[in-house]
């Protein structure tokens, strides 16, 4: 009499066991977190700003590795296929080619990354993509030098000789600086323009160009060639001691009169390794959303690379310049050129 009703709950028992192991083990299967693996070259505040604004709006669960951009290039080409790494992210478009020329990305279709980031700022084959502008421009002491370069040719002439601080020619914002003059002016005129700014160094190049702008404020030379961002960071500083440094030196916007301004990216590709392609493409196009493009300004001083978003108050004391049209590719391209002829010359 007694013996069905537990032979009924003994079978009941059996049968929901499955579920209930269903049920723990679910929510590890059904809600698995997406995530987006990121390796990058950059280390800036604002990118932290972005990737918790990402994670907040999709839920997207972001894990990064940050390092030197050489360093992660060679991990990267190391563990080719094996990579965690969904993403690349770094600055300079030569970096963006490296990565490329080394077959690291893969191509992105999407209307909203073509649409909204100029033509000019991306690979021709949406391997990689740009999301903020970076200016190399000079910097000078008005109080020593009172008739000033009008242009990138004429900061070659021998007027200026013993007067300029530069960094060295290794790196990569002056191989793309050099690579673009490639392209404007050819190999012959480059290679004279490199010579000559050898010619009219103060001192062998040492240190970044932040220490060139101090350099600069110090007496050491009268003009440098750097950056924005850098100048623009000393004039947004807490210390008296960087604004002091923004009084003496004064930015000059090379190229605005005729090539224009020469501009650089900070950007990201998809790598041929993702895992999450879809997280990343999804990434891709928040960085080109309205409100990242301000977090890029605001929050590291490069200019929005899409067109109407508004820039940082620093930026507006900085103005907003005429930039060339040149696609920012060449510069990768030109690279082994723009090397060569520095070394040609001896810039160290
Ligand atoms: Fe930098």
């Amino acid at each position: 009499m007694t013996a069905k009703p537990y032979k009924r709950l003994f079978y009941t028992c059996l049968l929901a066991l499955p579920l209930t192991l269903w049920g723990l083990l679910a929510p590890h299967q059904v809600q698995a977190q997406e995530v987006l693996n990121i390796y990058s070259g950059r280390h800036y505040p604002a990118d932290k700003i972005l990737y918790e604004r990402f994670e907040a709006q999709t839920g997207i669960k972001i894990r990064t590795l940050e390092g030197k951009t050489s360093v992660l290039l060679e991990r990267l080409k190391l563990e080719r296929e094996n990579s965690p790494a969904d993403l690349f992210i770094t600055v300079d478009a030569g970096n963006l080619w490296r990565a490329a020329e080394a077959d690291l990305f893969q191509p992105v279709s999407s209307s909203v990354l073509t649409s909204r980031i100029p033509e000019k700022y991306r690979n021709p084959e949406g391997l990689w993509f740009g999301f903020a502008t970076r200016n190399r421009i000079v910097f000078y002491n008005p109080a020593r030098v009172r008739v000033p370069p009008t242009s990138w040719q004429d900061l070659a002439d021998s007027r200026f000789k013993g007067k300029i601080c530069v960094r060295s020619s290794s790196n990569i914002y002056n191989l793309s600086l050099l690579a673009s003059f490639v392209e404007l002016w050819g190999e012959a005129k480059a290679t004279e323009w490199a010579q000559a700014i050898r010619d009219n160094m103060a001192r062998d190049p040492s240190g970044g160009d932040t220490d060139q702008i101090r350099a600069v404020a110090a007496g050491v030379c009268d003009l440098s060639i750097g950056n924005h961002y850098y100048y623009a960071r000393l004039l947004a500083s807490d210390k008296p001691e960087d604004r002091a440094v923004t009084e003496v030196v004064k930015p000059l916007w090379l190229g605005e009169s005729d090539m224009g301004v020469h501009a650089n990216i900070s950007g990201a590709g998809v790598l041929r390794s993702a895992k999450n392609k879809r997280a990343a493409i999804r990434y891709l196009e928040f960085l080109a959303t309205e409100d990242s493009q301000l977090v890029f300004s605001e929050a590291n001083n490069e200019y929005p690379v899409v067109l109407g978003v508004a820039v940082a108050p620093v930026l507006e004391r900085l103005g907003v310049h005429k930039t060339s049209e040149i696609n920012v590719s060449v510069y990768g391209e030109n690279q082994p050129i723009a090397q060569r002829l520095y070394d040609s010359v001896g810039w160290p």
